[in-house]
């Protein structure tokens, strides 16, 4: 379809070639923008490279007051930035949480006196009632939700935060909306408009014409390894190898590079994560072995080839990956090793991980275990290659169990009662009652450390929620530990209900990749 041009103020056309330095619009732009500017909440679904950022940052140039855009990642929220003309760059801005409390009042008076257009922001601001009054009062033009996927409570990317969404909409005076994602699942769309209300999907086909999709038939007795360095070999340019374990990528890049191709790998745990990525992008490494723990935020364009050494987890997953390569519409190959042997695998590594309370309790003790004062993390790509799905139900508890006490500290001028209160009508708390009471234990020091915050004030906050008898807090010297009390009586039945449902979920997923690796295998 062929939006008309007319839909467009002309100052539009003007902004894009004497402001952005582009002489056309790229295809959907022109109609997203148009959507914008008349204020129609919309999800842009557009793969990567395709120009999202354009339908927000060229209409916030007309608006009359700011667009707040809410970015998953500080370090993506900065490139954008960075990369803005510099016309367009003066009237931006970021307010995050390296930001102290004073520099946040002054942004917003700044907002409010209309200096601004562009309004970055991190998501856990949507769980902060004073800070979205204060926006709402400086003047809010559009919400703008970047990588909307990460809203999908079963995507890869889940951020708790976004569960707020429809809370903050309501504080923000409920401004239209603009959703972006290259990857939209159908249960995102449906979060989505659960969430935020009625959108029109604008969705461009996932055709790619300078991609080329292969899937290498795995036969018995052949050696990948060997067909894997005969690629690399022959492929001209920079390629990505996605394979699923850490120690297949250590293994790989080792071979490929006693077979002269210049190799690296990259894995969650890798100690020098930045150089190795450093490295990929400007091309002193040509071949990246990676596990999926490599790739969102990177924007390499010239990727020749993504090849996957293993089979994906999904479709999704599969579209999502492979299409980094070839963003600069050059041609590039996207290849697929597949046997029969790896659905099995893939089919009983979902089996082997269907859990039961008991298992819940356990696994809850180990990601305990793996949790190392001081400087400890959780580490998710280890708990999730040693528990498949149970590593990922776990780690999002935890984390929302982290995200949590994190509230404590963003609403700290309220009484803890108050905060529970207050979010127990969002999903993010349900997940405190989806626990076994045991695993209520949180590592204070840890989170001191990821949130940066003193330990001390979270100990006043915890002191204050015991005397009024909501938790029972024990302090200690390496592990203060803190149990909320009385949990549901269903709690139980929740957690088997849920983990069911996530099962089903990721069988799903994983028969539709199954299904398209036989239907185009050669
Ligand atoms: P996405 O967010 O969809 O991955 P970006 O917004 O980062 O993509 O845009 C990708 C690249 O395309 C950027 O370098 C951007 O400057 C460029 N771009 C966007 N719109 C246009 C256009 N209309 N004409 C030419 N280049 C464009």
């Amino acid at each position: 379809q062929h939006p008309s041009t007319s839909n467009l103020p002309s100052e539009a056309t003007v902004i894009l070639r004497d402001v952005f330095g582009f002489s056309t619009f790229r295809p959907h732009q022109e109609q997203i923008i148009g959507r914008v500017l008349r204020g129609e909440s919309t999800l842009a679904v557009l793969p990567t490279g395709a120009g999202k950022s354009l339908t927000y940052q060229l209409p916030a140039q007309l608006l009359p007051q700011a667009t707040v855009v809410i970015s998953p990642l500080i370090a993506l929220m900065k490139d954008q930035v960075d990369r803005l003309p510099p016309a367009v760059q003066e009237r931006a801005t970021i307010i995050n949480s390296t930001l102290t409390a004073g520099e946040v009042r002054d942004r917003l008076r700044a907002i409010a006196a209309g200096k601004y257009k562009l309004v970055y922001v991190a998501p856990e601001r949507l769980r902060q009632r004073s800070f979205l009054f204060a926006l709402r009062h400086c003047g809010v033009s559009r919400l703008v939700i970047d990588e909307a996927h990460c809203i999908s409570l079963w995507g890869q990317n889940f951020r708790p935060d976004y569960l707020f969404i429809n809370r903050a909409m309501n504080e923000l005076g409920q401004p239209p909306v603009l959703a972006v994602t290259a990857t939209a699942a159908s249960d995102t769309i449906h979060t989505l408009q659960t969430m935020i209300g009625p959108l029109t999907v604008v969705q461009a086909p996932v055709f790619r014409p300078n991609l080329f999709f292969q899937v290498i038939q795995v036969r018995p007795g052949m050696s990948k390894a060997r067909s894997l360095i005969e690629l690399c070999r022959k492929i001209n340019g920079s390629i990505i190898v996605y394979a699923r374990a850490r120690q297949t990528c250590e293994d790989l890049a080792l071979e490929l590079r006693s077979a002269g191709v210049a190799a690296d790998h990259y894995h969650a745990l890798h100690p020098d994560r930045a150089g190795v990525q450093e490295r990929f992008m400007n091309g002193k490494t040509r071949v990246l072995v990676a596990t999926v723990a490599f790739g969102m935020g990177v924007d390499k364009a010239d990727i020749r080839a993504v090849i996957h050494y293993n089979l994906p987890a999904s479709l999704e997953a599969y579209y999502q990956e492979a299409g980094r390569a070839g963003r600069d519409g050059l041609p590039a190959r996207c290849i697929l090793f597949f046997s029969e042997n790896d659905a099995r695998v893939l089919r009983t590594w979902l089996q082997s991980t269907t859990i039961t309370r008991e298992n819940l309790r356990e696994l809850y003790r180990q990601v305990r275990r793996t949790i190392t004062y001081p400087a400890g993390v959780i580490d998710l790509d280890a708990l999730q290659s040693q528990f498949g799905p149970a590593g990922e139900v776990l780690t999002r508890v935890g984390i929302s169990v982290l995200e949590q006490v994190g509230l404590l500290k963003r609403h700290f001028d309220l009484p803890l009662a108050a905060v529970v209160e207050r979010t127990g009508t969002v999903a993010a708390t349900d997940w405190l009652h989806h626990l076994p009471r045991e695993a209520i234990e949180i590592d204070l020091m840890l989170l001191a450390h990821q949130h940066n915050i003193p330990v001390a004030h979270i100990e006043a906050v915890l002191l204050e929620a015991q005397a009024a008898g909501l938790l029972r807090y024990r302090p200690g010297l390496r592990l203060p530990l803190i149990e909320l009390l009385s949990p549901p009586a269903d709690a139980g039945e929740r957690v088997e209900g849920w983990l069911e449902r996530f099962r089903q979920y990721q069988e799903q997923r994983i028969e539709s990749m199954v299904d398209y690796a036989r239907s185009q295998r050669c």
